[in-house]
């Protein structure tokens, strides 16, 4: 038996024939020779072990040809990669939340390839800082005196709260404690800072009066955060920005707003109740707010910081400041992104124009839609139907988006939830949604061109 097994895999193939495959040379083209060794090396452990262990595996060289050959495929392809968002949810943060603008890609591009004044004065021929360049027009869209950014608003509001508050105390509403998702929560934020909360009012219901029996000697900070993905509906209340402006400034003390998403329009533009835009914020008192690039502003990753030019200053030269930089890639679609703003061109960027689509607009693409799929889809039930979207990344929960989509039930290959698997699997991946038995592809987020790509997976099945 020993032996048998012995001889077994003395017949494996060994690494040099295995590398003078014809169908290797790709992926060691791609992957490097060593890769390709490192990769084999482990796959064929993987058989050693099958055989000792009994199993009664081919391992000829056409049998090894068909396994190696979509391991090597699998690991030639990048890992990250773009992939198509059927769900309607516009800001989805598991797909990378907003896509760039084509003026924010092409900024990107020309300074990713070149050397640029990232941090140098070209008027007075000195350092320069890598801030300058968006400050300006960041104040413009939003108001404020002064502005700052970083990696991202989970690195904003810990700068904040860390270098402003770092050993006192900081009075926030129980009905904002939340967590946004991805471990980002509000108390152990606070904690990590160094500030002290201080919790005030009900879950539900938080009066002016709660903020200002909780104001004592150590108090710096009176702080509103947005609650994200979470609404309370029914019995509650919580004082007005302005409110607590007024009692934050007679007492001496900073009013900060963690607003989450980035919004630099009037919520009405996207056909959004409920939301406060950043400048409306800051016309009500708020000292210093921080938000997201990346959410419904629809930038890259960034963090702003922007409000009051004495409490800006004072953080610019904070050590975390440098832990927590902008890359010149970021700064550049974000400079781009907001001289989108300035001219007013929404429907350049994509998020804000996914959120803008009229209802005609999405009727004829589902419709469009719908037409192709029923060519390749060997009989399946394909009809146009309405469809909640969402807008994501932690706004307006409770307001569902009116959209329209594609259902497709009764395939012949299989369940919904199989036929999501093998698109899942497609070589562009595409990520749908789901109502009862169908699956559902919502139009809002698909672009045009996505159609071809869809209509492509669904003729490979
Ligand atoms: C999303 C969000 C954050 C985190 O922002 P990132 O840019 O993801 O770091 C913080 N606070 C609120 C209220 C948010 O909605």
């Amino acid at each position: 038996m020993i032996e048998k097994i012995k001889q077994k895999i003395k017949t494996i193939p060994g690494m040099d024939i295995l590398l003078e495959q014809e169908w290797t040379k790709n992926a060691q083209a791609e992957l490097g020779r060593d890769t390709v060794k490192r990769i084999f090396n482990e796959e064929l452990a993987k058989l050693r072990h099958l055989i000792l262990s009994g199993s009664d595996v081919d391992v000829s060289l056409d049998s090894l040809k068909l396994t190696l050959e979509v391991v090597l495929r699998e690991q030639v392809r990048p890992r990250l990669r773009p992939m198509l968002n059927a769900t309607g949810v516009v800001i989805h943060t598991n797909l990378g939340r907003s896509q760039l603008s084509k003026p924010a890609i092409e900024a990107v591009t020309s300074v990713a390839s070149s050397y640029s004044n990232l941090e140098y004065n070209l008027k007075e021929g000195v350092r320069g800082h890598r801030n300058e360049h968006i400050e300006t027009s960041l104040c413009a869209v939003t108001g404020a005196e002064a502005s700052l950014v970083v990696n991202n608003n989970a690195g904003a509001v810990l700068l904040c709260l860390s270098a402003l508050s770092r050993g006192s105390e900081v009075v926030l509403s129980r009905g904002e404690l939340v967590e946004i998702g991805g471990s980002f929560r509000i108390p152990d934020i606070m904690e990590f800072s160094g500030a002290k909360l201080v919790e005030v009012g009900t879950t539900n219901r938080t009066h002016l009066k709660d903020y200002a029996r909780a104001i004592g000697e150590n108090t710096s900070m009176l702080l509103k955060v947005h609650p994200s993905n979470f609404r309370m509906t029914g019995f509650t209340t919580s004082p007005s920005r302005a409110d607590i402006a007024s009692l934050a400034h007679e007492r001496g003390l900073i009013f900060m707003e963690d607003a989450g998403s980035g919004l630099l329009v009037e919520g009405s533009e996207l056909g959004l109740s409920g939301e406060t835009d950043i400048a409306e914020s800051l016309r009500s008192g708020v000292d210093i707010i921080t938000f997201s690039g990346d959410k419904m502003l629809g930038g890259p990753q960034i963090g702003v910081i922007a409000g009051k030019k004495a409490i800006v200053d004072s953080l610019r030269g904070r050590p975390v400041l440098r832990a927590l930089r902008v890359d010149k890639m970021t700064l550049a679609a974000f400079e781009a992104t907001i001289r989108l703003y300035m001219k007013k061109s929404y429907d350049e960027i994509p998020t804000l124009a996914m959120l803008r689509r009229t209802d005609e607009s999405m009727k004829a693409q589902a419709a469009r839609l719908a037409a192709k799929l029923r060519k390749v889809s060997g009989g399946a039930n394909v009809a146009v139907i309405r469809v909640d979207d969402a807008v994501g990344g932690g706004s307006c929960p409770e307001q569902p988006l009116r959209g329209w989509g594609v259902a497709v039930s009764g395939h012949p290959l299989g369940s919904a939830g199989h036929l999501a698997s093998i698109l899942r699997a497609h070589s562009t991946p595409i990520l749908c949604g789901a109502r009862d038995e169908a699956l559902v592809l919502h139009v809002r987020t698909l672009r045009v061109e996505d159609e071809r790509e869809i209509v492509r997976a669904f003729g490979e099945i």
